[in-house]
């Protein structure tokens, strides 16, 4: 065990209040591709910008191509968690951990066990008819052809996802707040902390222990106490 890992790790059974803030990054070991790693979405050719394809205009404008590339690239219905999942699921657990917050709609948090899960950007798992508001699971998205409608009413269906345009819930923003205000562990952790304005609720922070851990550098790594440029699942995996 390198000696960062070393340090974060003797923090952590020092900590009672400890927030995870991730994002993308904490699902590639899980093998979801994320945005802005080099095997990443952004990398990959499509005929629009990802950010594009899932903005709230390109969605009503353009539903079947979002429909496409949403079901293409954004659905995982056979990914499991992995170690920083579980890990986090477990401190959460020991007491130690009071809540995960990301930036994730894979839902793989609450798959490993994790209870108090702020979604900031929603859930793929979580779908409403415009029309009538029923609610569809991932299922019917991954199963229907083209662009999903209401099997009650024939509405079009829209996934419970923030887009690019839309804004965040208060409810999720004001729980958000209140943990990572009252924590003494902030990790952050698989997130390249751009994308606004979820990336500026890590200011609420005054605790004692701010952890980094990525892979590419982030723009918060000058203020970490603790440091680890490395995969956060094999991280997590070295942690008692
Ligand atoms: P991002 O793609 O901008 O950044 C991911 C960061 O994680 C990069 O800095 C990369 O170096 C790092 N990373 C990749 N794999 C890692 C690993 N195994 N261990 C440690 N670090 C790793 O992602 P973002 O900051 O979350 O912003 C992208 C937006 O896209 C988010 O708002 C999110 O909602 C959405 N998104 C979600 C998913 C998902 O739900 N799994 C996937 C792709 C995009």
């Amino acid at each position: 065990m390198n000696e960062e890992i070393k340090k974060f790790a003797d923090a952590i059974e020092e900590c009672n209040y400890i927030v995870f803030f991730g994002g993308a990054g904490v699902s590639t070991e899980s093998g979801i591709p994320d945005f802005r790693s080099t095997d990443g979405l952004y990398n990959q050719k499509y005929k629009y910008p990802p950010e594009t394809i899932v903005s709230h205009s390109f969605y009503m404008n353009r539903t079947e191509e979002f429909y496409e590339f949403y079901k293409d690239k954004m659905l995982a219905p056979n990914a499991e968690p992995n170690a920083a999942h579980k890990k986090l699921a477990e401190l959460e657990e020991r007491g130690k951990l009071k809540a995960v917050v990301t930036q994730n709609i894979d839902g793989l948090h609450q798959k490993a066990g994790s209870k108090e899960v702020l979604e900031l950007h929603g859930s793929v798992h979580r779908n409403y008819c415009t029309k009538c508001r029923k609610f569809f699971g991932m299922d019917y998205i991954v199963h229907s052809d083209g662009v999903p409608t209401c099997d009650e009413c024939g509405g079009l269906i829209k996934p419970d996802v923030v887009l690019y345009e839309e804004g965040l819930d208060s409810n999720i923003i004001s729980r958000t707040v209140n943990h990572i205000s009252h924590a003494d562990m902030l990790i952050i952790g698989g997130t390249s902390l751009v994308v606004y304005p979820a990336a500026g609720l890590i200011d609420y922070f005054k605790g004692k222990y701010l952890v980094v851990i990525n892979m590419a550098p982030t723009p918060r790594d000058k203020n970490a106490d603790i440091l680890i440029n490395g995969k956060i699942g094999e991280v997590f995996s070295q942690i008692k």
